[in-house]
C-alpha cells in the first residue's frame, strides 16, 4: 500500500481562509470596532448584493439555511393538514421544516443520474392537500426547473428552491433561487459561499414576500416592542455579513475551480470501471459543492453498502478522505416512521445512499491531489 505523503481532506475551509486572510481580518476587526453587530448597513448591503448576484429584486438575510426554509413556509401560510413534496435524497433540514410548521412531507424519488427529485414523479404525487413543492439544487446540480415549474403552474404550487448547495448554480440560463417562488440559501462554512458561522438568506421577487420575511425573522414585529404575529429571532450578524461581502466577490472564480475540477475528474473516472461519476443535465450549470461517485454493483463482499464503505477504507489508506452524502434516506429515517414508508417504497434513494462516496472537492484542491484521488481509485477498482 503506497502511503501518501500529504493525505488529501474531503475539504479544507481553513485553506480558503488563508488566500484572503487580510482583508477578511481587516473588515472583522472593523465590525468588533464598529458596536454594530446585528443587522445593520454590512447586512442590509450584503442583501442587496445577493440579491443582484442571484437577479433577483428582493433577499432576506436570517440565521441559517434551514431558518430560511422555516420561513419560507411560514411566510407562505404552510401548517396543518398541508403536504409539500420533496425528495428523501437530501440533508434532513430541508424535511425537518415541513414538520416544523405542522405540515406533512411527501416524498418523491431521484432521479439516478442527478440525485435530484425526478419531476416525473412528481406530478403523481400531487393531492389536494398539496401546497408546494421543496427542489433541492442538490451537490450543487440544478434541478430541471423548467419542467418542475410547468408542473407547479399547472396545479397551482408554490416552489421553494432548497439552493443551501448551489449558491451560483444555473438553470436554463437562470440562478436558482431566482426560478421559484422563493429560494433558500445556507451560508454554513462548507457550503459554496460559507460564512465563518451560521448563516442564510431567503430570496424572491416579491416584495410582499420580503416584507412579510422581515417581520418574521424579527419576532413577528416591524414596529419594535409591537407584535403582531408570532415569529422567531434569526438575524444575520454584522461579522458573517461583512466576510459573506467579501467571499461574494470570489465565489465565481471558485465555482469555475470547482467545475475545471469535475471535469478533470470525469475525463479519468468514467474510464474506471465500477465507477459512476456524476454528469450534468444539458441545461444545467452545476458549482459542485460536493462531487459524488457511486461505486456501481454488488462488489466483492456481497452487499452494495459494504462494498462501498471497503473501497473508502482503501481510499483513507491511501490517504485519500471522502464522506457519505447521505447515508441513510429520510423517509426511512425513525423520525419519519409515523408516516409509514417502508424499505423499497423509494428504491433509487435507497439504492443511491448504499452507494455514494463524495471525493475530495474543494476550489483549491490540486491538479497533483486529484491525480492522487484517481490513481487511488484506480488502485482499489482496476
Ligand atoms: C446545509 C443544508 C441545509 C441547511 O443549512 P444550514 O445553514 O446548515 O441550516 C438545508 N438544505 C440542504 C440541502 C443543505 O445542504
Amino acid at each position: 500500500m503506497i502511503q501518501s505523503v500529504n493525505p488529501i481532506p474531503a475539504f479544507d475551509i481553513k485553506q480558503q481562509y488563508t488566500t484572503i486572510e487580510a482583508e477578511v481580518s481587516a473588515a472583522v476587526l472593523e465590525v468588533l470596532a464598529s458596536g454594530r453587530y446585528i443587522g445593520g448597513p454590512l447586512v442590509e448591503g450584503f442583501e442587496q448584493q445577493f440579491a443582484a448576484y442571484n437577479t433577483v429584486t428582493q433577499c432576506v438575510a436570517c440565521n441559517s439555511g434551514t431558518d430560511a426554509l422555516y420561513l419560507a413556509l411560514r411566510v407562505l401560510e404552510i401548517g396543518a393538514g398541508d403536504e409539500v413534496i420533496t425528495t428523501p435524497f437530501t440533508f434532513i433540514a430541508t424535511s425537518e421544516v415541513i414538520s416544523a410548521v405542522g405540515a406533512k412531507p411527501v416524498f418523491v424519488d431521484i432521479d439516478a443520474t442527478t440525485f435530484n427529485l425526478d419531476v416525473e414523479q412528481v406530478a403523481a404525487a400531487i393531492t389536494p392537500k398539496t401546497k408546494a413543492i421543496i427542489p433541492v439544487h442538490l451537490f450543487g446540480q440544478p434541478v430541471d426547473m423548467t419542467s418542475l415549474m410547468a408542473i407547479a403552474q399547472s396545479h397551482n404550487l408554490s416552489i421553494i428552491e432548497d439552493c443551501a448547495q448551489s449558491t451560483g448554480a444555473m438553470w436554463a440560463n437562470e440562478k436558482v433561487g431566482s426560478i421559484g417562488h422563493i429560494g433558500c440559501f445556507s451560508f454554513y462554512p462548507t457550503k459554496n459561499l460559507g460564512g465563518c458561522g451560521d448563516g442564510g438568506a431567503i430570496t424572491t421577487n416579491d416584495p410582499a414576500i420580503a416584507t412579510k420575511l422581515r417581520i418574521l425573522r424579527e419576532h413577528g414585529s416591524k414596529v419594535r416592542y409591537l407584535h403582531e404575529e408570532i415569529g422567531v429571532n434569526s438575524r444575520l450578524d454584522a461579522l458573517q455579513a461583512t466576510i459573506l461581502q467579501i467571499k461574494l466577490r470570489y465565489l465565481d472564480t471558485w465555482n469555475d475551480r470547482r467545475r475545471d475540477i469535475a471535469n478533470y475528474y470525469y475525463q479519468f473516472l468514467s474510464q474506471i470501471p465500477g465507477i459512476v461519476p456524476p454528469q450534468e443535465l444539458p441545461g444545467g450549470i452545476g458549482v459542485w459543492n460536493q462531487y459524488t461517485v457511486r461505486i456501481s454493483g454488488e462488489g466483492r463482499n456481497g452487499s452494495s453498502a459494504k462494498y462501498r464503505d471497503w473501497v473508502r477504507n482503501q481510499l483513507q489508506e491511501q490517504g485519500v478522505s471522502s464522506m457519505i452524502y447521505y447515508p441513510y434516506p429520510l423517509h426511512l429515517q425513525p423520525v419519519y416512521q409515523n408516516l409509514g414508508y417502508q424499505i423499497g417504497d423509494l428504491p433509487i434513494a435507497e439504492q443511491a445512499c448504499h452507494e455514494v462516496i463524495a471525493l475530495p472537492m474543494f476550489p483549491e484542491l490540486t491538479q497533483h491531489q486529484q491525480d492522487q484521488v484517481i490513481y487511488a481509485l484506480k488502485d482499489c477498482l482496476g
